[in-house]
């Protein structure tokens, strides 16, 4: 589903540059459930906000699903982004002054897609994610968990292949982030390859494996039942 070989990035600031992809390379298959690892700074969300198509690395290559993804322009990268990629992010990024039910389909909207299937779509998959009770919700009325299974219902409902999320547990309590961790592996369970990036260790080993990020290198990728294997010899 994603390869990438010799991935670089560089940030230019005045005069100055800093390398922060230093030559990454992973592939995920269809299906998988990664996270990826590293402390704050190491570089973890400027990789999935290339995997995103949010941002381009400077060198390396970079296919998804079997589409080279290099000097798109801005509409076809738009209509890649949509058909492919769903994203979840520490904040949630809801819009304040719409429901629940109208953050999961607005972008639905934007796709084109008429009202009533929307709205359609939109319940189900708020019901998905065990809230359709608060479908006519605002954001304030809702809780850090339920907020960020609104966007999790919202990421869904185009029909992603990959969904992406930046720290998803970063604002929610211990309890929350294992619940919503709970929903992210049930949503593996079903087919869709996801990708996690957190820093929190019992986090990453909620997913199947972890690639471990270290001054802009992979200096680790085990597959999560291997390391559980080895912690208890
Ligand atoms: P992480 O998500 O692992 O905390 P980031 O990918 O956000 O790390 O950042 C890696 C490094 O790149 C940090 O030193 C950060 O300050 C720097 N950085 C991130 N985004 C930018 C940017 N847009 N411009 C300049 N420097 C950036
Ligand atoms: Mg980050």
């Amino acid at each position: 589903m994603i390869e990438i070989k010799d991935l670089h990035k560089s940030y230019k600031t005045g005069s100055n540059s800093l390398h922060v992809l230093k030559g990454i390379n992973f592939n995920v298959a269809e299906g998988e459930l990664v996270s990826i690892m590293g402390s704050s700074g190491s570089g973890k969300s400027t990789l999935l906000n290339i995997l995103g198509m949010l941002d381009e690395a400077d060198g390396g290559t970079y296919t998804l699903d079997g589409v080279p993804i290099k000097n798109l322009n801005e509409k076809i990268a738009a209509r890649y982004r949509n058909k492919f990629l769903g994203f979840i992010f520490q904040s949630f990024n809801l819009i304040s002054y719409k429901t629940a039910l109208d953050n999961v389909a607005l972008p639905l909207y934007y796709q084109g897609i008429k009202r009533k299937e929307r709205i359609d779509r939109a319940m189900e998959y708020l019901d998905k994610v065990g809230l359709t009770p608060w479908a006519q919700h605002l954001p304030n009325e809702l809780s850090g968990g339920q907020k960020q299974r609104v966007a999790i219902a919202r990421a869904l409902a185009s029909d992603p292949k990959v969904l992406l999320a930046d720290e998803p547990t970063g604002a929610l309590d211990t309890k929350t982030s294992y619940e919503v961790m709970d929903l992210i592996q049930k949503i593996n369970e079903e087919g869709r390859t996801i990708l996690i990036v957190t820093h929190e260790h019992d986090i990453a080993e909620m997913t199947k494996r972890i690639v471990n990020l270290k001054d802009g290198v992979i200096i680790d990728d085990k597959k999560v039942d291997q390391i559980k294997a080895q912690q208890y010899v």
